[in-house]
């Protein structure tokens, strides 16, 4: 039987048998020498194929910093990767399409981390899509202390959660159960003017001013200072010494804006 290494890669061909010019980049952060020596091997007879080891830093992973990393192509928010003539797929996606092309299997799995101190034993498992999470935590070997927060997703940009009898989705990819909840432990106070979350944003915004507009709700400042650019990342929130919520405002007046586009 085919292993997923291989399946990236016939997956990545049957993507690029599409586009007659087009070349594929498997890019790997620096810190996993053994996935890139693994990907080089297996792609060292196919002349389209590169393996790219990118530099290891948060965020790396996200569409626009992955297609400025790989091409030095750059896009902003009202621009889709294919405007600059890129397709970015995550590794799960592309093995998708190997699945549903060369196999005939539809989209049935996903690959969800399970981890945090509360857990007995983190793992990763391959899960059928619609298995609920406290399953998936019995069979991490269930909470060693009784978790305080529960994050669907990374601790960057994850979401907290209630309840734990919620199925996985194509989109579930981490389930991040914490003993302590640092962050609402800490109060909030005023801006200090340090400056810190302009120098982290990979957005090129100031998150201070962004937050303020979306604090006041004022939309067309907001909008007008770039508040689209922001991607989510989690950067302001976390070196913020003043503990604000920077990411948690610009993300609720993102939505708002989005879905305002949408109507
Ligand atoms: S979350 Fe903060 S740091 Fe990240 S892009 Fe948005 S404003 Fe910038
Ligand atoms: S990091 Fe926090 S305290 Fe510093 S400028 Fe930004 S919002 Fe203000």
């Amino acid at each position: 039987m085919m292993e997923e290494p291989e399946k990236l890669i016939g997956g990545l061909k049957v993507s690029l048998s599409l586009f007659e010019n087009a070349r594929g980049i498997l890019a790997v952060e620096d810190n996993k020498p053994d996935c890139i020596a693994k990907l080089k091997r297996l792609t060292r007879d196919e002349n389209k194929i590169v393996v790219k080891a990118l530099k290891t830093k948060y965020p790396q992973g996200s569409e626009r910093q992955l297609i400025y990393a790989t091409t030095g192509r750059a896009i902003h928010s009202a621009m889709l990767p294919s405007d600059v003539g890129c397709v970015v797929n995550n590794v799960d996606t592309v093995i998708a399409i190997y699945n549903a092309v060369i196999e005939g299997k539809p989209l049935m799995h996903r690959i969800v981390t399970v981890t945090g101190d509360a857990i007995a034993d983190p793992c990763n498992f391959k899960v059928r899509i619609g298995t609920n999470y406290h399953e998936l935590v019995d069979e991490a070997g269930g909470f060693k202390e009784p978790p305080v927060k529960i994050i669907s997703g990374g601790p960057m940009m994850g979401f907290g959660i209630f309840d734990l009898d919620v199925p996985t989705t194509k989109t579930s990819s981490a389930l991040l159960c914490l003993t302590r909840d640092e962050v609402s432990a800490m109060e909030p106070s005023a801006c200090i003017n340090c400056g810190k979350c302009v120098e982290v944003c990979p957005g090129r915004v100031v998150p201070r001013k962004l937050a303020d507009y979306a604090e006041h709700f004022e939309e067309e400042a907001f909008v007008n200072n770039n508040g689209m650019e922001c991607c989510e990342c989690g950067c302001c929130s976390y070196v913020c010494p003043a503990k604000r919520p920077l990411t948690q405002v610009i993300k609720s007046m993102r939505k708002i804006q989005l879905a305002k586009k949408k109507k």
